[in-house]
């Protein structure tokens, strides 16, 4: 088999006292990212059982906030222009990038050369299955006619990632619509470490890890999901977070290669993704990632991909899921495994 999925099985047992102190043996996995090495964790019998430690969704305090947040908001269409900071003219002499109702402007605070938002349109709040691929393709090709503007003039900006966070247990402070956008002189970690073990692959094996992963699961048939135009999505084998897929756009390093189709494929994909959430699993926030390479290269180890995944429902008290040991110890653990729900997200393709 082209790429290697390691896994190593256990059983562990405890003493359970939901059935009179018997013992109760419990099998857990270990799981090894195919690419970075980095590990994972699953314990197979907690299928669905997230739900006993998340509570649901508060849909009233959702509502709440989104309406008392409206008259103030300051990325609505009454108030934008006046207080959301500009970019100096050396990067926009207009201040201000926007297409149709989509915005790019500075954060206030920096640590990136680049750190801006971009509103998704005018609509003040948008519930997680409004967001419709006509939508989601706007937002990604207004972020991405942006970093070309800026990087046609600060060639030397050309390392690029944007992505989402939808709510506040997904870390976002605003609830209308937006996404992050990074772009630096300096590569994103991640997306270093990734481009590097990608040109590793490809030396030993001769052959590109991205289309040899895409292969493979299809082979495998196990976590695969299917294709949306050109893009193939599959459940991650060792996630860095829970419920994750993986868009891959096959033979594009970097967002500038996208064309019209990468980027339909792209939106369909996240918005059928986000429906699955929220009427599958009743998950209602979540953040993902656009992946890119150096903007305007061209790598033939290295393909753009997208990540996509949930964090806990929004309510009065929500536990959140970065506890100490991925925070302090880069391991994870998760309840539903990739085959799970790899196997429910296909009947939304
Ligand atoms: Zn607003």
């Amino acid at each position: 088999m082209a790429v290697e999925f390691k896994k190593i099985k256990n059983t562990v047992s405890i003493l359970n006292p939901m059935n009179a102190f018997k013992e109760d043996r419990q099998h857990t996995e270990i799981r090894f990212d195919p690419l970075t090495g980095v590990k994972r964790l699953f314990n197979m019998g907690l299928i669905e059982k997230a739900k006993m430690f998340y509570q649901p969704v508060d849909e009233t305090l959702i509502e709440t906030i989104a309406n008392k947040t409206k008259e103030t908001c300051i990325f609505c269409p009454q108030n934008l222009e006046k207080v959301t900071p500009k970019f100096p003219p050396d990067i926009l002499p207009e201040g201000r990038f926007r297409k149709g109702d989509s915005w790019v402007f500075p954060n206030l605070f920096l640590v990136y050369e680049i750190m801006a938002i971009g509103v998704i349109g005018k609509e003040h709040f948008l519930r997680i299955d409004e967001f419709s691929p006509e939508i989601l393709k706007n937002c990604f090709s207004t972020i991405i006619d942006f970093l070309r503007t800026v990087n046609s003039r600060k060639p030397e900006l050309k390392y690029a990632i944007f992505g989402m966070n939808y709510l506040p247990p997904a870390a976002s402070s605003q609830v209308h619509p937006h996404n992050q956008i990074y772009m630096s002189k300096n590569p994103f970690y991640y997306v270093d470490w990734m481009m590097r073990e990608s040109k590793t692959y490809l030396d030993k094996k001769s052959k590109n890890f991205w289309d040899d992963l895409i292969e493979t699961e299809k082979e495998l048939g196990e976590r695969y999901v299917g294709k949306t135009g050109n893009v193939e999505w599959i459940a991650s084998f060792a996630p860095m977070a829970s419920n994750e897929f993986i868009g891959i756009v096959p033979g594009k390093s970097n967002y500038f290669e996208y064309d019209d189709k990468d980027l339909d494929g792209i939106a369909e994909g996240l918005s059928k993704i986000l429906c699955f959430y929220k009427k599958d699993l009743q998950m209602e926030s979540f953040n993902y990632i656009l992946y890119s390479g150096p903007l305007g290269g061209k790598s033939d180890s290295f393909q753009a991909s997208v990540k996509i995944a949930t964090r806990p429902n929004f309510n009065g008290n929500y536990i959140n899921d970065i506890h100490f040991a991925p925070l302090f110890n880069m391991e994870n653990w998760f309840a539903n495994p990739p085959e799970y729900i790899a196997g429910r997200l296909r009947d939304y393709f």
